[in-house]
């Protein structure tokens, strides 16, 4: 891995069986976006994160949070900066609001196609090898286009949009990219189609989707 473009603290232990995990966008769903956050004061976390993740634990899915950092290509912060971030993160969710791991990138806008940078779905096959995900059992929010390319991209089974963060501008770029059906039109026309779902924000997230896994949650955290 290069340590100058890429993040990855796993935060749960390697699945002893194949299991669907939630993968949520950081900037615009889990927290305010603040343009280029670096300073961990400004940690703010969005309406309804907590509770889903609290679900989420409760019913032993993997919560695995994809965040591009194109501020850090740009020289606006370094990771020592987005490392402050993200304790203040954690520590907001507390110990019942886990995340299994979060995946980050540094590059900017001209990455290669093929780096971390989302819509590459790089960061999601790397969390499905190292964790044991089934990628075509899980589900994804994002407030940008390009977290649900990065999703359909990986194989999963489900896509939400919410409104809140860069949501609202990119909505009518989402809503172009669905079909009749609610199936999302990804790049690659081959791949299994994903269902794609309009939410306002995580408030509105379906808990119904998040249905038990075995074993429970405590096998899986690091405590
Ligand atoms: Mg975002």
């Amino acid at each position: 891995m290069d340590h100058a473009h890429h993040r990855r603290k796993l935060l749960a232990r390697r699945s002893t069986i194949p299991r669907p995990a939630l993968f949520l966008d950081r900037d615009g769903v889990v927290i305010k976006d603040c343009h280029h956050l670096s300073n961990p004061n400004q940690v703010t976390l969005l309406p309804g994160a907590r509770e889903l993740l609290r679900h989420a634990n409760a019913t032993g899915w993997p919560v695995v949070l994809i965040t591009n950092q194109s501020g850090i290509a740009r020289g606006l912060f370094d990771w020592n900066a987005y490392e402050l971030v993200t304790n203040r993160l954690l520590e907001l969710l507390g110990p019942d609001a886990a995340l299994a791991a979060i995946y980050a990138n540094g590059h900017g806008p001209d990455a290669p196609a093929n780096s971390w940078r989302k819509p590459s779905p790089a960061m999601l096959l790397a969390a499905g090898q190292e964790l044991n995900l089934d990628l075509s059992g899980s589900l994804l929010v994002g407030d940008r286009l390009s977290d649900l390319q990065a999703g359909a991209a990986a194989g999963l089974a489900w896509l939400g949009h919410v409104l809140s963060g860069h949501g609202q501008h990119e909505r009518p770029r989402v809503t172009a990219c669905i079909g009749p059906c609610g199936q999302f039109r990804g790049e690659n026309p081959s791949s299994r189609q994903a269902q794609a779902v309009l939410l306002e924000s995580l408030l509105d997230f379906p808990f119904g989707l998040l249905g038990p896994q075995a074993p429970h949650h405590d096998e899986l955290f690091y405590r």
